[in-house]
């Protein structure tokens, strides 16, 4: 099934230039960049959009990585798209992500881990919605 779904090249993919590299290995990976800009999150839209983490350890630190610098969130289309790119993204901490995803070849640590994917439709769509206009998608 034809799905979208929201990925985010985070800080520190940018500052390390492996904006251009990720980007490669999404459309090599067979999927299509329905929508794409570069933004700097304010502290509030960071703790908005993480909100299900709010209670975690992790949180104020996540909010403060998120904001430190440019972000560049893009809708990706595709073949189910949503799984697809979760799994093309790996496992949360790059150690045990599997070889060849993107965090395995370019993740740093379990927070500095390259790109943000929607973990299910429901996310995906609500996801795309925080950043994009539907007329900014092109179909
Ligand atoms: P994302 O939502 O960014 O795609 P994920 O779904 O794999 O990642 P989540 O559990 O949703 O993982 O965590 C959100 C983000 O919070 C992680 O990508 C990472 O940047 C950070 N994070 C998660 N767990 C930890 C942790 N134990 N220590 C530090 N940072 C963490
Ligand atoms: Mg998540």
């Amino acid at each position: 099934m034809q799905e979208q779904t929201l990925l985010i090249i985070k800080p520190d993919a940018i500052e390390r230039h492996l904006a251009g590299k990720i980007i490669q290995k999404i459309e090599e990976s067979g999927f299509e960049i329905g929508a794409i800009k570069k933004v700097v999150l304010t502290k509030k839209q960071a703790e908005a959009f993480y909100g299900v983490h709010r209670d975690k350890e992790f949180f104020s630190d996540l909010v403060e990585f998120m904001t430190s610098g440019p972000c560049i969130p893009m809708v990706v289309r595709g073949e189910n798209a949503v799984h697809g790119i979760r799994e093309l993204v790996g496992a949360t901490d790059p150690e045990k992500a599997y070889e060849n995803t993107i965090r395995a070849l370019w993740g740093t640590t379990i927070r500095k881990n390259c790109v943000h994917a929607s973990d299910c439709e429901k996310s995906a769509e609500k996801e795309i919605c925080f950043f994009f206009d539907l007329c900014s998608i092109v179909i």
